[in-house]
């Protein structure tokens, strides 16, 4: 559940990316990608289950941490901006037809 408060944190963090990465697709495919990249990342620490959740919430606030997580993301976005999986942001197609908000 742990990896769920810094998916959490790490997605309040995304309109960051955004401001920072111009060139990356805002469709919901490669948002997911880009928060499984920085997850994947991130040091294990953050992840830890030595902690509670109380904890874990408190260290994700820390401005270090939150640095990292930036970091890891920036980094993640770099990589879905170079190959982007999803269909929105081939050549000559716009519009997001396999979007579907369930
Ligand atoms: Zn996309």
């Amino acid at each position: 559940m742990l990896k769920n408060v810094l998916e959490e944190a790490l997605r309040k963090l995304l309109p960051e990316v955004y401001k920072v990465k111009k060139d990356l697709c805002s469709c919901s495919q490669c948002q997911e990608d880009v928060l499984a990249l920085a997850l994947r990342a991130l040091p294990p620490k953050y992840v830890s289950r030595e902690v509670g959740e109380v904890f874990a919430r408190l260290e994700l606030e820390n401005p270090q941490v939150q640095v990292d997580m930036l970091e890891a993301l920036l980094q993640a976005a770099d990589i879905v901006i170079a190959r982007p999986r999803c269909a929105t942001s081939k050549e000559g197609q716009k519009g997001q037809k396999e979007e579907s908000d369930t």
